[in-house]
């Protein structure tokens, strides 16, 4: 296969096998947009040499052909003495990784043809310049030399000249500069900077494919969950050059704010300089709009650029461009990364404008950023003590302990504390401590600075470019407005409006969270909360799937019923057994006789009907699925080495131990191997009979109850962890024979379907038997995946799973998100199986996963009628459900 395109040759829908970067910059290039010509090395070839660790052998020549055309076009050669052909080669992997891997500029220049470069551009600064950038850049790159080496190098040089501006330094000092980077790389590596432009090109792109695996490149795609193999393209683009002086510069621009997605005109821009000048915050850079006093020309033609930009990929575009001595040039685009509340009120702006529908609008809005709009904020009238104000870059309210490095960030992360990350600016090193840390707070660099943009692509708080703070990392302290804050001091950040605020500052429910509770209504104003209604609205109507809740009191039921709950999917029963009841649940437990146990059960059937009353009030008229007991009963009595010492305690010193022997005995009875595979669910009912027809007599008055007020209670039975048919028929007929007694005795009929959990293997693959016995099925899967994996799903999350996700047997915990090809077959075995005997089968699934996104989908496609989850996730469910129906 072909394994190098020329930028002609490709397009936007390329991605997987030329890169994002280098699908757009064909795009560009079709759209006749002014891209500097070049070609693109696909990632096939990348993948090719990731395994083999060498290219494959028909590169070299493609390359050459490529090269060849490349210099015929622009009539210079590569590195040629007089006049040189120089070249970026550019990373660019098919799915974004911001600053991750790595580029090379101005490859080419060697020590003669640096003298041709200062000759042609009439320019000696600039080529000497570029070549220190070059060697800098490959130095880091391909030699694997520490980055500090050149910066140091160049500080001493500033130092030297008494000036702290890089602009000051002249030809000769980048110069004498290039003398040092040389013998540098001399020093560290034992080998000469390599003259041979073509060598120069070849070794930096092994190094760009390398880079695929670096260790931070590695540590983005987990947390991205982007899949390992992908490899990356490498883009060869002939350089422009952005650092020939004042008529020159370079920027980034989107075509809407991504941060509050308001139409506008947003972006840096930097003159006289080169590349990451941009992002890395060395110098100050200006805002987009004073190109237009700048540079009028190329402002206006980067406007019309941008305008055609968005309206071909109907998106909101991010752009890197250089201006040549007054000539505009594209250098990259993209769909861009934007935050939450952008994506929502982009997404809806553009179905206002005519460019997209509203399916294409809910298709664009994820539920992660659904649930990142629901967070907190700072409580606007609490008393504050505000620092500064600075840029706003990625939304949220983050307080936490200032640390200064991403290693103390992760070491307090681990501590549980919560930390502020505080740089001057970022880079891609930082990456662990930005994860670690609850929000980024920057003193240099604007909304395109690395801090930002990953911030905003990890969905964490970030403040940038606070020019008033002082950073010393050095000395552990910040001085703002002569005051000092040190390392440990508690500081909070406001993503949204930039302010940085000393000490831990109270938070309120977002206007989203708001929203749902009913006090902010859609039309109040806020514009973030219309395009949630609206699409929440719109998935409201486009889903298939019922979204109901996990709730066990009526408090959460009510709340569930205002975030658009359509029932319980599973109300645990278990927790309605502690606290002050706990004491009646030992004396059930110890029960020598009929009576005993009789007499305990007396007291436990008023207060769990009082429970159920409560709850099925609550979501009157809607389904409440009743899980009876499911826990192993000594869960409810005190830990076993703890009765057993004061029991020996208590006989050392010659006391009865009393209550405590006999609780002991029964602890000792009851204990288990293996609790979770043992006397719990089912068997419960089976072995002690009386606590299931306890409860279900509680359920079943408590609805007779609400039933004659008039209201219309619609209690659901559900019997755990059954396996076999014959397990739950038993179980049904005494549920049944309860349900028939109290209807009589109370005098009132209401309909109780009984159904169960499908959260053993065994129970899936018997389906067609068991729904002769059940209504309903709920997949458990939690219980599912725990018994399906043979994972105990308490113990695994500090023990092996590390593990397992760095060697990627997987990569997201089955627990958080369901395995579709284990777990997820035997949900869809189940459903089958289970309709084939009973086609109106009301199937659903009440484990973790419920609120799960991905898992969301795959439960939509599985034909289930409802997912069930936590009360505050259901917002997010309901607008995954709409986009798993599109
Ligand atoms: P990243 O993916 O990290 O943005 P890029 O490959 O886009 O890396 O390049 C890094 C920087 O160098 C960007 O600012 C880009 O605009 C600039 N750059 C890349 N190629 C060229 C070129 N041919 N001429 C001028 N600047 C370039
Ligand atoms: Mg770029
Ligand atoms: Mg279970």
């Amino acid at each position: 296969p072909k394994l190098v395109y020329d930028f002609a040759e490709g397009n936007k829908s390329m991605k997987q096998l030329l890169g994002g970067k280098g699908a757009n910059l064909a795009e560009m290039t079709n759209l006749g947009l002014p891209v500097p010509p070049g070609f693109t090395i696909t990632a096939d070839a990348c993948k090719v040499f990731l395994k083999t660790g060498s290219v494959p052998p028909e590169l070299a020549d493609e390359i050459d052909h490529h090269v060849a055309e490349l210099e015929q076009k622009m009539g210079k050669k590569l590195g040629q003495a007089d006049d040189p052909l120089l070249v970026s080669v550019r990373s660019g992997a098919a799915v974004s990784m911001p600053g991750m891997m790595e580029t090379v500029l101005n490859v080419g220049l060697n020590d003669d043809s640096v003298n041709g470069l200062a000759h042609h551009s009439g320019n000696p600064r600039f080529a000497w310049d570029a070549y220190r950038r070059l060697i800098q850049m490959f130095g880091k790159t391909v030699l694997g030399m520490e980055g500090d080496i050149f910066e140091d190098a160049i500080e001493a040089a500033k130092q030297a000249k008494g000036t702290k501006n890089d602009l000051d330094l002249d030809a000769d000092d980048l110069k004498a500069l290039v003398q040092t980077f040389k013998a540098a790389v001399h020093e560290h590596t034992g080998r000469e900077f390599p003259q041979d432009p073509r060598a120069q090109m070849d070794l930096a792109i092994e190094a760009v494919f390398g880079s695929w695996n670096s260790e931070r490149a590695i540590l983005y795609r987990r947390q991205e969950r982007i899949a390992t193999d992908l490899g990356t393209a490498v883009n060869i683009c002939s350089m422009v050059f952005g650092n020939l002086g004042m008529d020159s510069g370079t920027g980034v621009a989107f075509t809407r704010d991504p941060s509050s997605g308001q139409p506008g005109v947003y972006g840096d821009y930097l003159q006289n300089a080169q590349g990451e000048d941009v992002v890395a915050g060395i110098r100050n850079t200006v805002p987009l709009a004073d190109l237009e006093q700048i540079d009028k020309a190329s402002y206006d033609e980067l406007m019309t650029i941008m305008a055609k930009l968005e309206g071909h990929y109907r998106d909101l575009c991010d752009i890197e461009f250089t201006v040549e001595r007054g000539k505009l040039w594209m250098l990259q685009t993209r769909v861009g990364k934007r935050t939450a509340g952008a994506a929502f009120r982009i997404a809806t702006s553009l179905v206002d404008e005519g460019v997209i529908d509203t399916d294409e609008a809910l298709r664009r809005v994820k539920g992660a950023q659904l649930a990142q709009l629901m967070f907190p904020r700072f409580d606007g009238d609490a008393a504050t003590d505000l620092l500064t104000k600075a840029i706003g870059a990625s939304p949220g309210a983050a307080s936490g302990k200032v640390v200064f490095t991403s290693a103390a960030a992760v070491e307090a992360a681990d501590r549980g504390e919560k930390v502020i990350l505080v740089r001057r600016e970022t880079n891609p090193d930082d990456l662990h401590g930005m994860i670690a840390a609850q929000g980024i707070l920057t003193s240099r660099g604007g909304k395109t600075s690395h801090a930002a943009v990953v911030a905003r692509g990890m969905g964490k708080t970030c403040v940038c470019g606070a020019d008033e703070l002082e950073v010393d990392v050095a000395a552990r302290s910040i001085k703002v407005n002569g005051r000092t804050i040190a390392e440990g001091d508690m500081i909070s950040i406001d993503g949204t409006t930039g302010q940085v605020f000393l000490g831990e500052v109270p938070v309120v429910p977002s206007p989203v969270v708001q929203y749902f509770e009913g006090t902010l209504a859609a039309d109040a104003g806020d514009e973030l909360v219309a395009a949630v209604d609206r699409l929440i609205t719109h998935a409201d109507e486009t889903r298939r799937l019922d979204v109901r809740t996990n709730a066990d009191t009526a408090e959460d039921a009510a709340r569930a019923r205002r975030f658009g709950a359509q029932g319980i999917g599973l109300c645990r029963t278990e927790h309605m057994f502690l606290g002050e009841r706990r004491e009646a649940v030992e004396r059930l437990i110890l029960a020598d006789s009929a009576e005993e146990s009789d007499a305990a059960l007396a007291v436990l059937e008023p207060l769990q009907r009082k429970d159920f009353l409560e709850l099925l009030d609550a979501m009157d008229g809607l389904p409440v699925t009743i899980r009876l007991i499911d826990p192993p009963l000594h869960e409810f009595l005190p830990p076993l080495t703890e009765l057993a010492v004061k029991v020996a305690l208590a006989k050392e010193r010659g006391e009865d131990p009393g209550r405590d022997a006999l609780l002991l005995t029964a602890v000792e009875r009851l204990h288990e191997q293996n609790p979770m595979l043992g006397l719990r669910g089912v068997r419960l009912g089976l072995v002690i009979p009386g606590l299931f027809k306890m409860q279900v007599r509680a359920i079943a008055s408590a609805a007779a109850e609400l039933k004659k007020a008039g209201k219309d209670p619609r209690p659901e039975i559900m019997i755990p962890l059954v396996a076999a048919v014959q397990e739950l028929q038993f179980s049904r007929d005494e549920v049944e024979a309860v349900l028939t007694e109290v209807a009589a005795a109370e005098g009132v009929e209401w309909s109780t379907p009984i159904g169960t959990m499908i959260e053993l293997p065994r129970a899936a693959v018997t389906a067609e038997q068991i729904a002769e016995a059940a209504e309903f099925f709920s997949f458990g899967t939690n219980d599912l995946t725990q018994m399906t994996w043979g994972f105990s799903r308490d113990d695994v999350e500090g023990s092996f799973f590390s593990t397992y996700l760095e060697k990627g047997i997987f990569a997201v915990s089955p627990f958080e998100s369901i395995d579709r090809e284990g777990v997820g077959a035997l949900v869809k075995m189940g459903a089958e199986r289970g309709r084939t005997t009973r086609p109106d089968l009301k199937l659903g699934i009440c484990g973790e996963h419920g609120g799960d996104p991905d898992s969301i989908h795959f439960f939509h496609e599985a034909g289930l009628d409802y997912v069930s989850c936590s009360p505050f996730r259901i917002p997010v469910a309901r607008l995954e459900a709409g986009r798993a129906a599109l």
